[in-house]
Order: structure tokens, then sequence, then C-alpha cells
């Protein structure tokens, strides 16, 4: 049984106060919530001061990017070394704003992952084709490009997590469709079963991204190899956080 993850992806979004006042809240809020896993990824200034709000709730803490090298000459960057010393369990690598504003190659993103999962991390790996690519009907060929390029070299042991994010769908109010949501996400646990075995590919959560909202989270999340929403816009506010937690699975 897979248990759903929930993520916030704040963006280049909130000084130290505003970060620190969502997070209280949603720690607040979301309480002794622990039949679904719960995670927000504010920008790297505030990770410090945001990870000793959580520390002892069930609210974990990821960054948003990193790169592959422990420490040294690279100016700018952040390493993974740097994101457990503050508090992460997770880290999002090849968003698509990563991939389509700041040119980032699957190659340069593969090594991020093993990186990551060499450093204790859990690397949720952002996958999702653009719509002129939906519309000439290569949805899965590029899909299947990214995951396999994303994962090379991790082994079953390895624990990762896939976030399905179509990039028309993200920050656009346009949401792909329940069906079309999981017609992917089973492609992609083929792939994993493919990749690493069917016991793997059954553990391992596919999160969707792309415009999730309280309207439309409960419809998406109910999908049977949907496990988790990666959510931008509606993540940066407690209130719409808040009721896609806490999405009721049977109502
Ligand atoms: C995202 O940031 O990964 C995302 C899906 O954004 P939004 O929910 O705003 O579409």
């Amino acid at each position: 049984m897979r248990k759903l993850l929930i993520a916030g992806n704040w963006k280049m979004n909130k000084t130290v106060p505003e970060a620190l006042e969502l997070a209280g809240e949603l720690k607040r809020r979301l309480d002794g919530i622990s039949d679904r896993d719960i995670l927000i990824c504010p920008p790297f200034t505030a990770l410090y001061a945001v990870g000793k709000e959580l520390e002892g709730s069930n609210v974990k803490l990821g960054g948003q990017n990193m790169y592959f090298e422990e420490q040294g000459a690279f100016t700018g960057e952040i390493s993974p070394v740097m994101l457990r010393d503050v508090g992460c369990s997770y880290v999002i690598l090849g968003h698509s704003e990563r991939r389509h504003i700041f040119g980032e190659t699957d190659d340069l993103i593969n090594k991020k992952v093993l990186s990551a999962v060499k450093h204790d991390l859990i690397p949720i790996l952002c996958v999702g084709e653009l719509l002129e690519e939906r519309e000439a009907g290569r949805t899965k060929e590029v899909v299947k490009n990214q995951v396999l390029e994303g994962l090379k070299g991790l082994t079953p042991l390895d624990e990762f997590v896939i976030a399905y994010e179509p990039v028309w769908a993200i920050g656009t109010g346009k949401t792909a469709t329940p069906e079309q949501a999981e017609e992917v996400h089973s492609f992609i646990r083929e792939l994993l079963s493919d990749l690493f075995g069917r016991e793997k590919a059954e553990l391992t959560r596919i999160l969707y991204g792309g415009s999730v909202k309280p309207e439309n989270a409960g419809e998406l999340l109910k999908m049977e190899n949907v496990d988790g929403a990666l959510v931008g816009g509606a993540s940066l506010k407690a209130d719409s956080f808040e009721k896609i937690v806490k999405f009721d699975a049977e109502g």
C-alpha cells in the first residue's frame, strides 16, 4: 500500500517572515495527520528557519533544487549536504521550470538524482510533456525518455518519487483530466516495473502536478495510480493547501 504524499512547491515566493507564518499555520492545522505524508518546499533562503519551525511536526521539509556536488567552487549553487544540514528529507529535481527556463538536461538531472539518494534525500523527479508534444501524440515517448534518463544508475533499493506534471497544466489553471493523468501514471508504473521489478514499482509513489486545487484534488487523487500531488500555486495559502491535504479519499 502506497502512502499518499502531498507536496507544496512554493517556488520563488515568501520572505523568511512570510514563510514562517505559513509553515507555522500549516503545522498547527495539519497536526496529527499520519495517513498521508505532507511536505513543503520553501525557497532556499527560508529553509533553515522553516526547518526549525517544523521540528517535531509531521510536516516534512524539502528543497526545490540542488547541485550534485557536495561542496566547492560552484557559485550560486546549493549542495545535498546543505539541504540535509537544514533538515530537508526530500528534494524536487527536474521541475519543468528548471528544464525550460534554466535549460537543465536529462543528464544533469540524473546526476542530481544520484547525488540526492547518495545523501539520503528522496528525489522527486519531475517529468511531463509540452502541449505541442501532447498534440503530436508524443506524450508517452517524452515521459518515457525523461524517466529512463532521470533514473539511470538507481537500484531497487533507492527511494525516489516521480511527479508527472504535464507542462501545459503547470500554473495555467488547466488540469489534466483524472483519466489523462491515470493513463500516464499507469504507463510510468509499467516503466518502473520493467526497470526495477514489480514490487518496487508498486511501492513507488507517482504524484500528479499541474493546477491542483481543493476543487479538483479529490477526483485526481482517487485514481488508482495517482499517489499524491505536487502543488504549486495552491500551496501558498494555508486554506487551500490544508483542503488539498485533507481531501476525503472516501468522499
Ligand atoms: C508545480 O509547481 O509543480 C505546479 C504544479 O504548479 P501549479 O500547481 O501552480 O500548477
